[in-house]
């Protein structure tokens, strides 16, 4: 059939669709990329203007068009509003748009076999069966994006936007398979059906019709629920332990000991006859929101406008402070508080691994070997899809972390001074907790090459050597990269190798 008006109706309405609700996201991102970092409520203040505190309408408050209407400026006292706004809610409408035609594409466009190579196995079968998967996916990029702006000009990353994401994928994964299994029942999958993918039984549940985009337990992973279940019971004994104060916080003497090495630099420059104002104890004020001229920001009354003093947030990070939190001398010490903490959830995973099989055997009798596969070992009965899924997004959110954490402890103990905050702790974990723990490590090890090439950029273009920005970004970026080109990377490989190459 030819490509007609009525064939790409429906596409197209979803690819508007797609980036309406991206402007709108991106609207929210640049709520919280003002107001988290200064301790502000989300949802109520009204959007007002900073300078003369006029509200504002409904028409303005409308995503990218609002500030066209405005032609950036305050209708009330003209005070010039930041085109940062409008860029933001651009980009993440852009970004939501992409990823849709990335991902599912138009109907016509299905049939190239440059869509194909590029469409991952999960969206195959169409948005009625992955929707959720979907949304996970780009709620996850508009977080990463509210990350990205935070972290780069405060180094923190507010922990509520690693949680959202988190929790989201929690309730979506794992709501959607047992919206499947109640349909189609708990899914067989004949172990030959699988032809080559056959290794893939461990990595993919495979529902009809339905193949989910994060690796989970799969019909014979009971060593893996054992482990999400293990490791989850472990943190929770961890956090206990930690709220009861038998495991001490890492770092907790950091702002003490801040606050005396500022205090003995400010005596040595006061020395000096120096009289140049050091920045207040609070680790300095937040940068304005747009780089250069007037900016012009949101508050929640104009006397609270300036000076803007970011709130202390529950970040778990104490960087505020390049120069400050590098120069503390205790990092090797506090590791081993961290490592308390880890062995835990640690522990518990892999007993789980062990328990997980062996309580399936006790209750429904013992395993049997595959005929076709001599290491395969077939369960007497299968994991249930929901708790597939649900391992998958647990262990996810385990796996992810603890890699982060146990190269933080590592890079600690080497250097000596704090390596990675654990906010990128929190925010590789939530990644693995949305794609799989697989993907969230390939994002992981390839933010250091996307940090690389940030840092060279910047040397061609500026022709020295710039600030390095926190970790975040370029998690968010490679977590990006890698969700969206890892389909094309294999079928790159497949045609090269003549193999059928799916990565892990
Ligand atoms: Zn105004």
């Amino acid at each position: 059939m030819p490509m007609t008006f009525y064939t790409l109706l429906v596409p197209c309405t979803f690819l508007l669709f797609m980036f309406a609700y991206g402007a709108c996201v991106g609207s929210l991102v640049n709520v919280l990329v003002y107001r988290l970092p200064r301790g502000m409520g989300v949802v109520r203040p009204a959007s007002r203007c900073p300078s003369c505190g006029t509200k504002l309408t409904f028409r303005e408050n409308i995503p990218i068009l609002g500030w066209l209407l405005l032609r950036g400026r305050c209708r009330f006292c003209g005070q010039r509003i930041s085109p940062e706004y409008p860029l933001v809610e651009a980009a993440v409408a852009l970004l939501f748009a992409g990823v849709y035609l990335f991902f599912f594409g138009l109907p016509e466009m299905g049939r190239g076999p440059w869509f194909d190579a590029l469409q991952p196995e999960w969206a195959i079968n169409g948005l009625a069966s992955s929707w959720p998967q979907l949304v996970v996916i780009v709620l996850l990029f508009g977080a990463l994006t509210a990350v990205t702006l935070i972290d780069a000009r405060t180094a923190q990353i507010p922990l509520v936007l690693v949680w959202a994401p988190a929790v989201l994928a929690l309730l979506l994964h794992v709501g959607f398979a047992v919206f499947v299994q109640a349909r189609h029942g708990n899914p067989v999958v004949e172990l030959p059906t699988l032809g080559w993918r056959l290794a893939d039984g461990k990595r993919w549940m495979a529902a009809p019709g339905h193949i989910w985009s994060i690796p989970t337990a799969g019909i014979h992973g009971w060593w893996f629920v054992g482990l999400a279940v293990g490791g989850m019971v472990g943190l929770g004994i961890a956090v206990a332990l930690l709220e009861s104060g038998l495991i001490r916080r890492s770092f907790a003497d950091y702002d003490e000991w801040e606050a005396q090495a500022r205090a003995a630099a400010q005596t040595h420059a006061d020395g000096d006859g120096s009289s140049a104002p050091s920045e207040s104890g609070d680790g300095g004020a937040l940068p304005p929101a747009s780089a250069g001229g007037v900016s012009v920001e949101e508050a929640t009354s104009p006397s609270t406008a300036t000076p803007v003093k970011p709130a202390p947030m529950e970040t778990g990070g104490t960087a505020e402070d390049a120069e400050m939190w590098i120069q503390y001398p205790h990092a090797r010490r506090e590791m081993l508080k961290e490592v308390a903490f880890v062995s835990m959830p640690l522990t518990l995973a892999f007993v789980g691994v062990w328990l997980g099989p062996w309580i399936v055997e006790q209750a429904y009798g013992p395993w049997s070997q595959s005929d076709v596969f001599s290491m395969e070992r077939i369960p007497p009965v299968n994991v249930p899809l929901w708790l597939s899924v649900l391992s998958g997004v647990l262990g996810g959110y385990l796996i992810g972390g603890a890699v982060v954490w146990g190269v933080r402890i590592l890079g600690s103990l080497a250097f000596g001074k704090e390596a990675l905050g654990l906010g990128d702790v929190h925010l590789v974990a939530a990644i693995g907790a949305c794609v799989g723990w697989i993907d969230a490590i390939l994002g992981f090890f390839a933010a250091a090459f996307v940090g690389l090439a940030w840092t060279l950029l910047g040397a061609v273009v500026s022709g020295r050597l710039g600030r390095t920005l926190p970790y975040g970004p370029y998690i968010a970026v490679a977590t990006l990269l890698v969700v969206v080109g890892k389909p094309g990377i294999e079928w790159i490989l497949t045609r090269l190798s003549g193999v059928p190459i799916n990565l892990p």
